[in-house]
C-alpha cells in the first residue's frame, strides 16, 4: 500500500484527481498530516466518510513506533524507530539556544564504507522513502510536543545516494502547508558524490551543503573514505566551486580530526590552500572513536592549533560542540539496528 506521506503537495493533487476527487483535498490532507499530525484517516473530520474510506483503501499513514528513547546528560535525545518492516533507524534531537535541531537518517545502512563511521560495517538494506524521512520529524515533534527548527541530514546513510527521496522530503518539509521549515534551515551532508552535488546545484533549493572532507591528500582520504577513489579531492573541490558559483551559497566542510592521522600542521596548511578563496566554513569535529575503529581523538591542543591556523589564513573554522556522546548519539555513532535481532535477545 502507498504511504500518503510520500507525496509532495503537487503529487498528492494528482493522486486525488486519479481517485476521482478535487485537487484541493490534497491541501486538506496535508493540513491534517503535517499541522494536526493525525495518525488515522478517521480523524480527518472535514473529509466525507466516503473519501476517508477511499483513502484507507488506497493509502496508509506511516506512523513510526518508538522502540527506544535515550536521553543524554546534555539534553540530546536519541530515538530508535521501528520503520514498520522489521528494520530500525536512529534519529537524534539536539537542543540549542536557537531552537531544536533534528539529525535524520536517509537510508537503512550505508554503502559508503567510511572507515571512521559506525554506520559502516553493517549491510545496506534500502533507501528510506521521502515519507519515512519526513516521519522522523513528525514522530519526534509529537513525542516531545515541540516545533523543530533545523534539520540536518547527518544520520545513517548517504543522502545524495538517495537523491530523489531526499529532495522530495525537503520539498514536503519546506512547504508552508507541510512542515514549513525553510530550506535555509536544512543541511545536507555528503561524503562527496560529485554528480549529485552538480545536480543539487540546479535544484533551486537554498539548503546548506556540508562536505565530509576529512583529509587533504587523495592517499589519506581514500584510506578513510573509499568514495574518494571514484571522486578524488580535485574533482570534489571543483564541483564545490561550481556549486558556490551557481547558488551563491556558502559550503560547510566537515573535518573530523584523528590523532596522528590528519591533525598536524601540514594537513592544516594543505587544507588552507585547498579552500583558499572559497565561500566556505570549516567545521572541525573531534573524531568519535567507534568500536573496532582505528582512529582516536586528536588532543585539544592540536584541535585548537588546527583551528587557529585556518583562521589566521582567513578561513573561518569552528570546533563543533559534541552532543550526545554518552548515548552514542554523536557524529558517526549512529547505527542501523535490526529489529529481528532485538526480538531474539529480549
Ligand atoms: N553520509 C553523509 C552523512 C552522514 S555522516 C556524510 O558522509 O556526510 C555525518 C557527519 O559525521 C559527516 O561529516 C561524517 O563524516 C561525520 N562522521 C562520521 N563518523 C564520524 C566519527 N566517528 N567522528 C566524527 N564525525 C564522524
Amino acid at each position: 500500500m502507498k504511504n500518503i506521506k510520500d507525496y509532495t503537495i503537487e503529487e498528492l493533487k494528482q493522486e486525488m484527481i486519479q481517485i476521482g476527487e478535487k485537487p484541493f483535498r490534497a491541501e486538506q490532507i496535508y493540513s491534517w498530516l503535517y499541522k494536526e499530525k493525525v495518525k488515522d484517516f478517521n480523524e480527518m473530520t472535514n473529509l466525507s466518510l466516503e473519501l476517508r474510506e477511499k483513502l484507507k483503501e488506497n493509502y496508509n499513514i506511516c506512523n513510526f513506533k518508538i522502540i527506544k528513547k535515550q536521553e543524554s546528560k546534555d539534553g540530546t535525545k536519541k530515538y530508535l524507530f521501528d520503520v514498520l518492516d522489521s528494520n530500525a533507524i536512529e534519529t537524534v534531537l539536539m537542543s540549542y539556544h536557537h531552537g531544536y535541531s533534528l539529525c535524520v537518517s536517509s537510508q537503512i545502512g550505508c554503502k559508503m564504507g567510511c572507515k571512521f563511521c559506525a554506520s559502516t560495517g553493517i549491510n545496506f538494506i534500502r533507501n528510506l522513502s521521502s515519507g519515512e524521512i519526513v516521519e522522523q520529524l513528525i514522530a519526534v515533534e509529537q513525542d516531545e510536543n515541540i516545533k523543530i527548527s533545523n534539520i540536518v541530514f547527518m544520520g545513517i546513510g548517504e543522502p545524495l545516494d538517495n537523491y530523489e527521496n531526499v529532495i522530495k522530503a525537503i520539498r514536503i518539509i519546506n512547504n508552508p502547508k507541510g512542515l514549513n521549515i525553510g530550506a535555509r534551515h536544512i543541511s545536507i551532508s555528503t561524503s562527496g558524490l560529485v554528480p549529485k552535488i552538480d545536480k543539487l546545484a540546479n535544484e533551486n533549493i537554498p539548503c546548506t551543503l556540508s562536505i565530509s572532507l576529512h583529509a587533504t591528500t587523495n592517499e589519506k582520504r581514500s584510506s578513510m573514505m573509499p568514495i574518494n577513489n571514484t571522486y578524488p579531492i580535485e574533482e570534489l573541490i571543483n564541483s564545490c566551486k561550481e556549486y558556490i558559483k551557481k547558488t551563491n551559497r556558502r559550503i560547510s566542510f566537515e573535518y573530523a580530526l584523528a590523532k596522528d592521522s590528519n591533525d598536524n600542521l601540514e594537513d592544516a596548511k594543505r587544507l588552507a590552500k585547498l579552500l583558499k578563496g572559497m565561500l566556505c566554513h570549516v567545521n572541525l569535529i573531534p573524531i568519535n572513536p567507534i568500536e573496532k575503529g582505528i582512529y582516536t581523538k586528536s588532543t585539544n591542543e592540536n584541535i585548537i592549533k588546527f583551528r587557529d591556523y585556518l583562521n589566521e589564513k582567513g578561513i573561518v573554522a569552528t570546533i563543533r560542540r559534541e552532543l550526545g556522546s554518552d548515548i552514542d548519539a554523536a557524529c558517526g555513532q549512529l547505527r542501523r539496528k535490526n529489529l529481528d535481532r532485538r526480538k531474539k535477545c529480549c
